[in-house]
């Protein structure tokens, strides 16, 4: 089955496969990456000179690094950052130890919000943190072929396209351009909270678009869901509090 198309019972052909686009873009994706990695999608231990040793971590390990560094930035004792030490070594390749499904909002900077540097996290974002074809591509390569052992959505706080797609639910506010898209991948959140009488429907919505879009990844085929089973990847979501900076762990 597709976990993207509205009907979980639809199965496509190659030909009718609507992420298609996407796939095509895949293939010529990892056409392009460098051989130690390609072997790594076929099963052969990818090489261990890699530019950041330290983030080869289990998803265990992965998850309480991720969550130290988010209490450091809360605690005001973020590392100081030297872009010019790390910028050679990782022009070799890139092992980063944990993959974001970010809302794009410029109030969240997952970098910043858990303390890390360059070539430590695989970050694919969109307004509302919500699965398209060509994040879930991304998020493949980033633990199919590099090997990331986590993934965690990140919602936060007071986020617009969720407000945006409340509106549009409850009073069928039309937005501009391409924005209604938005409203409209975000919608069976808001249908969910309307459905369970949530007092906020924002603060719902934005919860439960988290764990929607954990549970897609998780039930995510082939390349995901395989490597949840074998347990070499762990998928969480957290809620990035604007006011604290503090990322609440809601899955
Ligand atoms: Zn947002």
């Amino acid at each position: 089955m597709c976990v993207l198309c509205p009907d979980s019972t639809v199965i496509h052909t190659d030909k009718s496969q609507p992420a298609s686009k996407s796939r095509r873009s895949m293939m010529g994706f990892l056409g392009a990456m460098p051989l130690a990695a390609a072997m790594a999608t076929t099963g052969v231990q990818a090489s261990t000179n890699v530019p950041k040793p330290q983030n080869t971590l289990t998803p265990d390990e992965a998850l309480a690094r991720l969550m130290a560094g988010n209490e450091r930035y809360v605690s005001g004792n973020s590392q100081p950052v030297n872009f010019a030490n790390t910028r050679a070594k990782l022009t070799g390749g890139q092992n980063p130890y944990a993959c974001l499904l970010s809302c794009a909002d410029s109030r969240v900077g997952p970098e910043y919000c858990f303390d890390e540097g360059r070539g430590d996290l695989f970050v694919t974002r969109v307004a509302g943190n919500f699965v398209t074809p060509d994040i879930l591509a991304s998020l493949e390569y980033g633990t199919a072929v590099l090997q990331s052992p986590l993934i965690m959505v990140l919602g936060h706080t007071s986020c617009g396209a969720i407000g945006a797609a409340v509106s549009a639910y409850t009073k069928n506010t039309a937005f501009p351009g391409h924005i209604q898209s938005l409203t409209t991948a975000l919608a069976p959140a808001v249908r969910q909270a309307v459905t369970d009488k949530s007092s906020d429907l924002i603060q719902a919505s934005t919860r439960i678009n988290i764990l929607q879009n954990v549970r897609l990844l998780q039930e995510s085929n082939p390349l995901i869901s395989e490597r949840v089973k074998a347990g070499k990847l762990k998928i969480v979501g957290g809620l990035y509090h604007l006011d604290t900076g503090r990322v609440e762990m809601v899955s």
